[in-house]
Formats: C-alpha cells, sequence, structure tokens
C-alpha cells in the first residue's frame, strides 16, 4: 500500500469528508500504516493522483478529522465525483462483508489479488460484486408525461416509471413489461438516454425515452400509489438533482 492516500472511511453507513477543505481533498489523505495496515481495505481507485482505499470502521481513529455523512448527501455537498467514488466503495465494502463465506459450501472466502472476486479456497467458486439492472421509462404524448409516485417516494414527488430487469429479459422487453404492469398502458419507440449506477444497494438504473401507444392508465397498487399525465409545462414536484430521473425529466423538456 502506497504510504500517502486518501482514505474512504465509512462509520455506522456514514463516510467521513472534508466538506470546507480548501485543497479540496474532500476524503482524508492518511497511511495504511496508522490504521494497522487493515486487509479488509480495498483499492477502490484513485482520487486526485493518489490511490485511494475503503475502509469499514467500528470507531473513528482520533488522527482522522472530518464529518459523518450518508452517501445520498455527498452529491449536495462535495459534488457528483466524490459521490460516485463513494457509491463504488459502498458497493465494493458491503459485497466484501455479505461474501465472507462461499454460498455453496460454508467456507470462509478470500478476496483474490488480480479483481474484485470472492473465492472460494475449498470448492474454486468466485463470488463477484452484483449489479442489478434497473430500466426506468418516460412515457411521452405529445406534450405530456406520464409519471407515477411510489409510496417510498418524498410526500407529493412524481418521476418516471422504473423495475428491475429479470433473469433472460432484454431490456426493451423490461421496458415494455414494467410499464404494463405498473401502469397497464403500452408503448413504441424506446430510446436510450443514459445510466446511472445507484449503489442503494447495487442497482444500475438505464434510462429511456418511449412513446404512448395505446391503454388507459390503470395502476398497480402494489407497485405505485398513482399515476397521471401531466403537462411539461405544469409539473409536480420532481425527484432531486442527484438521480437520473431528474436528468430524463429535465432533458424531455427541453
Ligand atoms: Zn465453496
Amino acid at each position: 500500500m502506497s504510504e500517502s492516500s486518501f482514505w474512504l472511511l465509512r462509520f455506522e453507513n456514514q463516510v467521513l469528508v472534508h466538506t470546507e477543505s480548501s485543497a479540496g481533498h474532500v476524503f482524508p489523505i492518511s497511511s495504511a500504516a496508522e490504521f494497522g495496515h487493515p486487509p479488509e481495505a480495498l483499492l477502490i481507485g484513485q482520487w486526485q493522483g493518489k490511490p485511494c482505499y475503503a475502509l469499514d470502521l467500528d470507531s473513528i481513529p482520533s488522527h482522522v478529522q472530518g464529518e459523518l455523512m450518508p452517501v445520498r448527501s455527498l452529491f449536495g455537498a462535495v459534488g457528483e465525483e466524490a459521490f460516485t467514488l463513494a457509491g463504488r466503495a459502498t458497493q465494493l465494502m458491503d459485497w466484501q462483508k455479505n461474501h465472507r463465506f462461499c454460498g455453496r459450501c460454508g467456507t470462509v472466502q478470500f478476496k483474490k489479488t488480480t479483481e474484485f472476486g470472492m473465492e472460494c479456497p475449498s470448492c474454486r467458486m468466485v463470488s463477484y460484486p452484483r449489479i442489478s439492472p434497473a430500466v426506468m421509462i418516460l412515457i411521452q404524448r405529445g406534450n405530456e408525461l406520464l409519471l407515477g409516485r411510489s409510496p417510498h417516494f418524498k410526500p407529493g414527488v412524481f418521476s418516471a416509471l422504473a423495475g428491475f430487469v429479470e433473469p433472460g429479459e432484454t431490456l426493451e422487453q423490461c421496458c415494455k413489461r414494467e410499464v404494463l404492469e405498473e401502469v397497464g398502458v403500452e408503448i413504441t419507440n424506446l430510446r436510450y438516454f443514459q445510466s446511472q449506477p445507484w449503489p442503494f444497494p447495487n442497482s444500475l438504473m438505464l434510462a429511456f425515452f418511449a412513446d404512448y401507444a395505446g391503454g388507459e392508465i390503470n395502476i398497480d397498487p402494489n407497485e405505485i400509489e398513482a399515476a397521471a399525465w401531466f403537462s411539461k409545462d405544469d409539473l409536480p414536484k420532481l425527484p432531486d438533482p442527484v438521480s437520473i430521473a431528474r436528468r430524463l425529466i429535465d432533458a424531455a423538456c427541453q
């Protein structure tokens, strides 16, 4: 491990950051020796030209200063780049923590040195970090957008529809199935927009535009609590700018 590196330290699901650093360091600079060369420290990438390690802590050592923040709030506090790195770190730390034993034979596993893989020394099965693809679909009909709200959204917020890809399904099939299940509407002319890793816990959101093709709104109350057509000139409360949902809706309105 390099002598001086950045450390993305997590304590009780929050990350330690410097929000006021004039050097723009964001993450604390330290050395592996100061943490006792922990074997579970993960090299997750580079930050400002130095290696950046991620480490879960039971307590914050006295030599480290900073403010504890939930990963979700980093986007607003320290920017998208730090948010992305912290999201990557979170997913990798969770993966390491959740794959200590082989899922097939129960033996204690070890992290491979060449890649992010936990390998079983007994049956040789390798467990890679799980990434769960999900689609997001913004349906347009003339000047209107079909938006829905899930019960776990903040009060009043509506967004594009979304759902997880099932095994054996193409993204196109998933978009059509999710829309039909959630609001009973048919779509056509799918156009890919952008993607966003979403580390809560391990989604990769792939966003699409689609055109309305038929059907009346008929919601599945197990998935969403309301859905409606909204004029682009009179939209309800929308998701935070951190989310791809917001970027997708904003792009449709330009
Ligand atoms: Zn095994």
